[in-house]
């Protein structure tokens, strides 16, 4: 097999991308290698799993991609064909809970709009599986609540799709902190956007199907990158929207800014967009500073710091090391890196975010636990 090769157009996404199926690759799956992998079964094969997952999970040391749930039936054969997926591994969105049946499917990867993550987390719960659910976590924090309670009485585990904890640059940054490397941190900034023109119609920008705009989709990663660039939760957070392209952004949000106070004096700034194109974290600390730039797309990454050093790591897929990571947390006890804690609490930050903007920007409190939300 070869991986690389993997760049043909399985998606029927918002783009209406056409479905061909002569992809030059075959993903046998060796059966007696896989015996101690874990089986995880894509629910929704839009361009995230086509083009990052399915391809990461060819890689993968701990799980393997077993089965798909697709609403689309010209995908089922395709994706059986090109990664070797027998027949009773397909499912459609209505069979779906039968999965329940098959025990080559251990983990169930929801990645479908925002407005379906809720239910088909629930239903993966019910069927006795473990989760992975793509951010954000849901459309609100009810929501939120509803899957981790569903994962919670079945006994199965919860993981967030947030692949920048598997990373090692966003691991350095950690670690920066941790070891108050440059000294406390006084003031982060970070940025997450990127300036969208596509389809109008694409579910992105129907909030029914998205929850929200750029603050959703991207903001989410700024939001994670001022948590875990000062070690804190927020205490309080104030917000301002800002709107140039109306007739683009009929229903969602364009652009987002927001300061955050944390306990231990730093000051945090975030802006996000689907209007502009950013992607960075950095931090001023009472010794010196860090950056990274870009901070959390799929990499690589790329980082300074006050001491004249780059930060630089090899490049691996981020998408593997995130799956693997969460195999290893079922079947190793390792730390779950993005519990479903982490999803909620970003939600919580979402949803001050925009009582913020509807309160003319006035500062919304936040209470969390000391190290809500935070890996274990
Ligand atoms: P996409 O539009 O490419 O794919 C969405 C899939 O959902 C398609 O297969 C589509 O057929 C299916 N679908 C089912 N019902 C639908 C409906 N009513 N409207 C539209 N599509 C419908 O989206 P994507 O980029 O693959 O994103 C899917 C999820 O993954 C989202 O939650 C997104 O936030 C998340 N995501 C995460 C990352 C990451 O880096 N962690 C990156 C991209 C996307």
């Amino acid at each position: 097999m070869n991986r690389r090769k993997f760049n043909a157009t399985l998606a029927l996404g918002s783009s209406g991308i056409a479905l061909t199926s002569n992809i030059p690759m075959a993903c046998a799956i060796d059966t007696k290698q896989n015996k101690k992998k874990l089986g995880i079964a894509l629910v929704g094969l839009g361009q995230y799993s086509t083009y990052q997952l399915a391809p990461a999970l060819q890689d993968t040391e701990h799980c393997y991609l077993a089965g798909v749930v697709t609403g689309t039936p010209e995908k089922e054969q395709i994706w059986a064909d090109n990664y070797k997926l027998p027949k009773e591994n397909i499912y459609n969105y209505d069979n779906f809970d039968t999965i329940k049946n098959n025990d080559a499917i251990d983990i169930v990867y929801v990645v479908l709009p925002n407005s379906m993550h809720a239910d088909f987390s629930i239903r993966a719960a019910r069927a006795g599986k473990h989760v992975i659910c793509e951010k954000p976590m849901a459309m609100n924090v009810e929501e939120c609540d509803a899957i981790m309670a569903a994962c919670m009485k079945e006994g199965v585990k919860l993981g967030m799709g947030y692949r920048l904890h598997s990373e090692p640059y966003t691991q350095e940054v950690k670690r920066f902190v941790r070891e108050k490397t440059f000294g406390n941190v006084k003031y982060i900034s970070a940025d997450a956007a990127y300036h969208s023109t596509s389809d109008p119609g694409q579910w992105r920008l129907n909030k029914a199907l998205s929850g929200g705009g750029a603050l959703v989709n991207m903001g989410v990663y700024a939001i994670q990158s001022v948590i875990y660039g000062t070690g804190e939760n927020p205490i309080s957070v104030s917000a301002q929207e800002y709107s140039t392209r109306p007739e683009y952004f009929k229903d969602t949000d364009e652009t987002i800014t927001a300061q955050f106070e944390f306990e231990s004096g730093a000051v945090g700034n975030i802006m996000t967009s689907h209007n502009a194109n950013v992607n960075k974290l950095y931090a001023s600390c009472d010794q010196g500073w860090f950056e990274l730039n870009p901070a959390n797309n799929y990499g690589p990454l790329k980082g300074r710091t006050s001491e004249g050093t780059q930060i630089s790591f090899p490049h691996e897929s981020q998408q593997k090391l995130q799956m693997d990571d969460f195999a290893k947390h079922i079947l190793f006890d390792a730390p779950n890196l993005a519990p479903g804690e982490m999803g909620k609490r970003d939600m919580m930050i979402v949803e001050a975010i925009y009582k913020s903007i509807a309160a003319g920007g006035r500062k919304q409190a936040l209470d969390f636990e000391p190290g809500y939300g935070f890996s274990k």
